[in-house]
């Protein structure tokens, strides 16, 4: 079984609110290794190349807007002018560039056997307010879509954590070079795995 790697962003809201260190302790609680590190701020064009130029990916942003709406009777309309799911998600695309430069963002790559499902359990579900109890998005957080398409803004949802190995992979590429990346063995590896 191969090891994996994941990109983790705190982003404006989880640095302005003084977090960095308690979200980024969970991670490190549970045992993944943290392998890079840095502050930056983000530009347009990482930001651009972060999240996929895809419909497929404006499509699951949309649709997540609209399957929200349904429940709560909502019309997209009134906030997109389109009840369109790739055009949605472009335009919460658009709020995602402008939100990631509203202050520094803070960058750890992990890695794991079975990294992504974990950083993904502990992140929790994408919208704050459906979050479980006990992931980081569920107890730092409580941003709804309906409220955060209001003020045209993306869900502030604190971190960003890769969803399968190859967007991982990509992601890493945006905001690292190799020599930040570091190889080294974590004392905790001996007793977690048979090496
Ligand atoms: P993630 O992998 O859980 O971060 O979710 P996605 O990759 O699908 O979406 C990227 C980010 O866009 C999310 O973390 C939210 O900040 C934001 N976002 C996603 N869907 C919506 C939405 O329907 N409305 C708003 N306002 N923001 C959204």
């Amino acid at each position: 079984m191969k090891k994996q790697r994941a990109l983790l962003i705190i982003k404006p809201d989880g640095v302005q609110r003084g977090i960095i260190g308690k979200i980024i302790t969970r991670f490190e609680t549970v045992g993944l290794k943290i392998i890079g590190l840095k502050f930056e701020w983000a530009t347009k064009e990482k930001v651009i190349t972060h999240y996929p130029e895809t419909d497929a990916w404006f499509k699951k942003v949309g649709e997540r807007t609209l399957t929200n709406y349904e429940k709560k009777g909502l019309d997209a309309k009134s906030v997109f002018k389109t009840n369109d799911a790739v055009a949605i998600g472009k335009i919460v695309k658009s709020w995602l560039i402008e939100y990631f430069q509203e202050s520094p963002v803070f960058l750890t790559v992990v890695e794991s056997y079975d990294c992504i499902e974990i950083v993904r359990k502990l992140s929790g579900n994408t919208i704050p307010v459906m979050a479980a109890p006990g992931t980081i998005r569920g107890d730092f957080s409580h941003d709804t879509i309906d409220l955060a398409n209001e003020q045209n803004r993306p869900l502030r949802n604190l971190i960003h954590a890769s969803d399968t190995v190859e967007d991982g992979e990509k992601e890493i590429k945006v905001w690292f070079n190799d020599e930040e990346l570091f190889d080294y063995e974590l004392a905790a590896e001996k007793f977690m795995y048979k090496i």
